[in-house]
């Protein structure tokens, strides 16, 4: 990645257990990328440590920071609410790194507009039987709130068509060589879809039915 190369924001999309936080993973040991830390109201789950995951936030302190104007985006998904300070970005943006998102399909939308130059990446599961079977050897949500990440799935996923680049996470590795080919040549905002691959996807995660 070169000095012009930097400061670039690129954003990541996809359902619950698309693996976001597992594909971004890699590409975060490379100093030049910094992820954008959001609040949330959630618990965290095992493993996760505050200040790191994400920030941790009562409803309370949450709604003082909606009132003080602090996010530059926030949305309530499955129940919860997530947001990005502007901090967040800005920050790293200062330090002259590429900034990665990692927020849901209403962040996305609200984003692009205060970042039109943001590159938008959605990732897409190979199946619905393959995120379901993900999400549960998962093991971080009690049932109710596994099918309610599946249902929330088949709406995210009917977004796809509007982000500037669709990766499938079928093998892991392959999936994380794609991202780290978008971060280091992020010049290319060409759009790649494969959509045929995107149009099969989402008739099988039953989308509009
Ligand atoms: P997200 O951050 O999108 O919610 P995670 O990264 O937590 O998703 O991935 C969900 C689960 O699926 C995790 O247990 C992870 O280890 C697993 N996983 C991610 N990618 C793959 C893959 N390509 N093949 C098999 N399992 C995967
Ligand atoms: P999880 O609870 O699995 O960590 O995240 C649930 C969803 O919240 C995911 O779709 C994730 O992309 C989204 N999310 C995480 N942080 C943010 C954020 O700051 N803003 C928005 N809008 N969504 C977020």
């Amino acid at each position: 990645m070169n000095a012009t190369q930097r400061g670039v924001v690129l954003l990541i999309s996809g359902p619950s257990g698309s693996g976001k936080s597992s594909i971004c993973r890699g590409i975060l040991e490379d100093e030049r990328v910094v992820f954008s830390v959001s609040a949330t109201t959630r618990s965290p789950r095992e493993g996760e440590v505050d200040g790191v995951h994400y920030h941790f936030l009562s409803k309370e302190e949450f709604e003082r920071r909606i009132r003080g104007g602090e996010f530059i985006e926030w949305a309530e998904v499955h129940g919860k609410r997530y947001g990005t300070t502007r901090d967040s970005i800005e920050g790293a943006a200062v330090a002259g790194r590429a900034v990665l998102l990692d927020i849901d399909v209403q962040g996305a939308r609200q984003l692009r507009g205060s970042y039109p130059r943001a590159v938008t990446i959605f990732l897409l599961p190979p199946s619905p039987a393959a995120l379901e079977q993900r999400l549960a050897a998962r093991g971080t949500e009690v049932s109710s709130d596994l099918e309610l990440r599946l249902r929330t799935a088949c709406s995210e996923i009917a977004e796809a068509g509007a982000y500037d680049h669709v990766i499938v996470n079928d093998d892991l590795a392959a999936a994380a060589g794609e991202l780290r080919s978008l971060v280091v040549g992020h010049g290319d905002r060409r759009p790649r879809h494969d959509k045929e691959l995107i149009r099969s996807l989402v008739e099988a995660f039953g989308v509009g039915r």
